[in-house]
């Protein structure tokens, strides 16, 4: 089995984990209410997309 040499030092292990984050998604604002959207998706607050679609039915 394969096992290092050295021990890896908290310095050049920290700097390994710089690269460690997390992605933050893109966000647009919905046209029609304004509420914040992921881009290319229907909008969960009012269920339109690109302009006057309306795919999902409010409750
Ligand atoms: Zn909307």
């Amino acid at each position: 089995m394969a096992v290092p040499k050295r021990k890896t030092s908290k310095s050049r292990r920290d700097k390994r984990r710089t690269h460690y984050k997390l992605a933050v998604p893109g966000m647009s604002t919905c046209p029609k209410c304004g509420e914040v959207k992921l881009p290319h998706r229907v909008c969960k607050a009012c269920g339109t997309y690109k302009d006057k679609e309306v795919i999902a039915v409010e409750a």
